[in-house]
């Protein structure tokens, strides 16, 4: 049996797979079981931040895996408390305290947790969330999500939320009640379709959540970590922001599976003992991994890289003067192209931006949509600008094949 087979016959068919098995990786390119090269503008969904392979994240987890992989967080571990002094003095740069998980889902679990627990003596619990947004999917991190198709046939969701439409001020005004607890938002949107939120917007859910002794609860879970140019996405969007938790995942690991959550130092007090826990959460592997990764996002600069190539993006882009791209979203390396489907040959049975894909994936650019008429760039935060070059060579040629007659 091939990978694919063995993969349709014993592996809960959950996702969409396209019919490539990556089996090698280093730098921005993989190799699937043939042999065939691949550049890399999907890294593992904005995870791999440092490309595949790099020396000091690989040595670092050989390092910790021969020293200590695993305890329990009934002891003290040195590396997740170097991972989280790195987080609280170099990214977030305000007191607070860190937990870690494994994953983003669990991370905003987290975050949901804290609103409950802060809304307790006041009675309220409603969660305002933006629709397209994803927050994951646990129970609860689905719940806080608001997509349809990624609720369907899941009732009853966990209960507590309120969706309302991104960048409108107003409506969030008008939809604050008694009830209302907290905001959850994604600075950018990612598997929305890459929708940045306005300085407007987040500057306003802040003001509003200060008026009303709301929390205000960043989900940075893509954006995050040098991805949107700046060690935080919302930096780059509403620079002095001062949210009261943050949420994290893919980039902070660099492949290696790891979440965290932190809380400002006013309400890390809410979770206190005994509140929440997780046997693999910081565990001393997975920190090592981690603090190599952020530590050489910071070392090599990878922000500056990440909209350097941006503005490369951007600009080659624009002097296509394409007639099937209407616009390019998100900041730095998180970044959508809209395309204008009207002007595309795209089977009526196929989703554009997976067809899309799909064929980008055969001339040999591995990219991901977002939304059914955006292609998705998150390639690694340090990918080189020659190989943005052969990317953006791909994609003008797909585009320009799919063009209608
Ligand atoms: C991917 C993602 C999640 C979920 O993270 P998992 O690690 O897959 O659980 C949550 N929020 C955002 C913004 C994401 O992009």
């Amino acid at each position: 049996m091939t990978t694919q087979e063995k993969t349709q016959n014993y592996v809960l068919q959950t996702y969409g797979r396209f019919p490539l098995t990556i089996t090698r990786g280093q730098a921005c390119r993989v190799w699937d079981e043939n042999g065939r090269e691949f550049l890399d503008f999907c890294a593992g969904i904005a995870t791999c931040s440092l490309g595949h392979c790099h020396p000091r994240l690989t040595a670092a987890i050989a390092q910790q895996a021969s020293t200590l992989m695993h305890c329990s967080n009934l002891y003290n571990i040195a590396p997740q408390a170097d991972l989280a002094e790195l987080i609280v003095e170099k990214i977030v740069q305000q007191a607070g305290k860190i937990f870690f998980s494994n994953s983003g889902a669990e991370a905003n679990d987290g975050l949901i947790k804290l609103a409950r627990r802060f809304g307790q003596q006041s009675g309220r619990y409603e969660i305002i969330t933006f629709q397209q947004s994803f927050h994951g999917r646990t129970i609860g991190s689905m719940s806080a999500t608001a997509q349809a198709k990624i609720h369907e046939g899941f009732d009853p969701l966990l209960p507590g939320f309120r969706y309302l439409p991104p960048n409108d001020l107003k409506a969030v005004k008008a939809a604050l009640t008694d009830q209302s607890v907290a905001f959850l938002i994604e600075p950018i949107q990612g598997e929305g379709g890459v929708n940045p939120m306005s300085r407007e917007f987040l500057t306003g859910l802040s003001a509003l959540a200060q008026e009303n002794d709301l929390l205000l609860l960043l989900d940075e879970v893509q954006c995050g970590f040098g991805r949107t140019g700046d060690l935080n996405g919302y930096d780059t969007i509403a620079p002095g922001l001062r949210p009261d938790a943050i949420s994290w995942a893919k980039g902070m690991g660099g492949g290696f599976p790891i979440g965290a959550f932190w809380i400002a130092e006013k309400h890390a007090p809410l979770l206190g003992p005994g509140s929440h826990g997780s046997t693999y959460g910081g565990n001393p592997l997975a920190c090592a991994a981690s603090k190599a990764v952020i530590e050489t996002i910071i070392s090599e600069d990878l922000p500056a890289n990440a909209r350097a190539r941006e503005l490369q993006i951007r600009e080659r882009i624009a002097s296509w003067n394409h007639p099937a791209i209407t616009e390019v979203r998100g900041h730095g390396l998180l970044l959508g192209i809209g395309l204008d489907i009207s002007k595309l040959a795209i089977p009526e049975d196929k989703v554009p931006s997976i067809h899309l894909c799909s064929a980008l994936l055969e001339k040999g650019l591995l990219v991901p949509p977002a939304g059914p008429t955006t292609i998705r760039l998150i390639p690694p935060l340090n990918v080189s600008a020659e190989d943005v070059d052969q990317a953006l060579a791909f994609l003008k040629d797909v585009l320009d094949s799919h063009l209608s007659p």
